[in-house]
């Protein structure tokens, strides 16, 4: 009575379990290994906020854009991007894993909460945004929601927007964090050209900052640099398009929010300084060759004995499909925690 639809959506997105899950979740840095780094939680609320700012300036749909943006990262398996890859292994003969597939899969059934249906039934818009990435094979058995990958066209705006603020978010954070942790150098930072850029403003206007304070500062103009890029870009594309309704934007080539050329460039070229400097450092690399290995035991042991597993997954376990036993596991597998997974492990082998 008191909610539009897309409120109604972030709510129910905040008061499932797999939400609560999230903050004991790796985004770059497993759980224990600091309270300050951040977790997929406090990644989902960076992203919202980020969203949010947008979706104001260009007048769009700010519950909405809340909406996805708090629930996008629903799917995601413990340790990050190596369990996910690790869990995508395992599922290779049995149609395989993917985090974007598994949010929806989340909040269309795996949350069991409510009296007349599986899942949240959300909107098709904020369900639209949460399947960011989709591959064809798996976007065929997905009707209206999946044909947009089939089609090659795009989704709503807000949508488009909640996927670049999580790359907005991650970009920042994940400096933010890698110096914390020692992993990324002052020097390395200011070989980057869109961080030189904030770094050098930074320096000029407060000559005697101390390094953590300039890095921070800095990093807060560069967010603010990109955000404000995003909005000026595709405000006038939006005028240039002058859509009548949202099939003009679904139906173009590419998305309609993006970013000036230039701040596209200087965006990737972060993307690919912390790939190369932080995701394939030693430090997390060997974390991540430690996450694979725990995924890949705890999905064999399952599949091997069953009887490991709770009874309410267990049950009816035993007389299915190897198909139909491998995707109850990769669904258990995926919504567990950092430190559930490690326990878990530590249990069975
Ligand atoms: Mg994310």
């Amino acid at each position: 009575m008191f909610r539009s639809e897309f409120q109604r959506d972030r709510d129910r997105i905040i008061h499932s379990g797999a939400f609560r899950r999230l903050v004991y979740k790796t985004q770059v840095f497993v759980n224990h290994e600091g309270d300050l780094y951040r977790t997929r939680l406090t990644h989902s609320l960076e992203v919202s906020q980020i969203a949010r700012t947008i979706a104001n300036a260009l007048n769009l749909n700010e519950t909405l854009v809340e909406a996805i943006a708090l629930s996008h990262d629903l799917g995601h398996t413990p340790f990050g991007h190596a369990g996910q890859d690790a869990l995508n292994w395992c599922m290779k003969d049995y149609g395989g894993f993917e985090h974007n597939l598994q949010s929806l899969r989340v909040v269309d059934q795996l949350e069991s909460r409510y009296a007349e249906f599986d899942g949240l039934n959300l909107t098709y818009e904020t369900r639209e945004g949460i399947l960011k990435h989709c591959s064809s094979r798996n976007a065929k058995d997905l009707g209206d929601i999946g044909r947009r990958f089939i089609e090659r066209r795009q989704p709503g705006l807000e949508a488009q927007l909640a996927d670049l603020a999580d790359a907005i978010a991650y970009n920042h954070h994940d400096i933010d964090d890698g110096y914390r942790a020692g992993l990324l150098s002052f020097e390395q930072l200011s070989q980057v050209t869109i961080l030189k850029k904030c770094l050098h403003k930074t320096k000029d206007k407060f000559s005697t900052i101390s390094e953590k304070r300039l890095i921070h500062e800095s990093l807060r103009q560069l967010v603010s640099y990109v955000i404000n890029d995003l909005v000026v870009n595709t405000n006038t594309l939006i005028e240039e398009l002058n859509p009548n309704s949202i099939d003009d934007i679904r139906n173009k080539k590419s998305y309609i929010a993006e970013f000036s050329e230039n701040t596209k460039e200087e965006h990737e070229e972060l993307k690919s300084f912390l790939r190369k400097n932080l995701y394939r450092h030693p430090a997390v690399q060997e974390m991540t060759n430690q996450a694979e290995k725990m995924v890949k035991d705890l999905f064999k042991e399952y599949m091997t004995d069953s009887s490991t597993l709770p009874t309410r997954f267990f049950s009816g376990l035993k007389e299915s499909t190897d198909m139909k036993k491998a995707r109850k596991i990769a669904d258990y597998i995926a919504g567990m925690t950092d430190r559930f997974a490690i326990a878990e492990h530590e249990r069975l082998l």
